[in-house]
């Protein structure tokens, strides 16, 4: 197998399911529309959203995320922000959305950081 940081093939950070009955599931995707993030990995985790709060049948607080297409415009460009927003993933509160939104977590002592 070839490593990913040397391989010119980008085939592995996106692809739209032509076939599925949803799609295009979120609205407002500009670029193609990558399924390769269906299920946000980051669900459990921090992010900028944007997405609603609700509570489930279990009391378990969880995102609604019908309005975010950050893991869905574009290949390249949702296969970035996941990766940068991974490097230094943490748990997501349960809190609502914020205005501003949530700015990327970084470890201690690296806060003020460039993007
Ligand atoms: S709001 Fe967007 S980035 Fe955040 S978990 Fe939902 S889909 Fe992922």
């Amino acid at each position: 197998m070839q490593p990913k940081d040397t391989t010119t093939n980008e085939g592995f950070k996106g692809f739209t399911n032509k076939t599925c009955p949803f799609l295009p599931c979120h609205q407002g995707v500009q670029r193609e529309f990558n399924c390769l993030f269906c299920y946000c990995p980051l669900i459990a985790y921090e992010c900028p959203g944007p997405y609603e709060v609700f509570t489930d049948k279990n009391g378990v607080k969880r995102k609604d995320c019908s309005s975010c297409t950050l893991p869905h415009d574009g290949y390249h460009q949702s296969w970035n922000f996941i990766q940068r927003w991974l490097e230094y993933p943490v748990v997501w509160s349960g809190h609502e959305q914020t205005d501003p939104p949530v700015r990327r977590p970084r470890p201690p002592g690296q806060e003020d950081g460039e993007e």
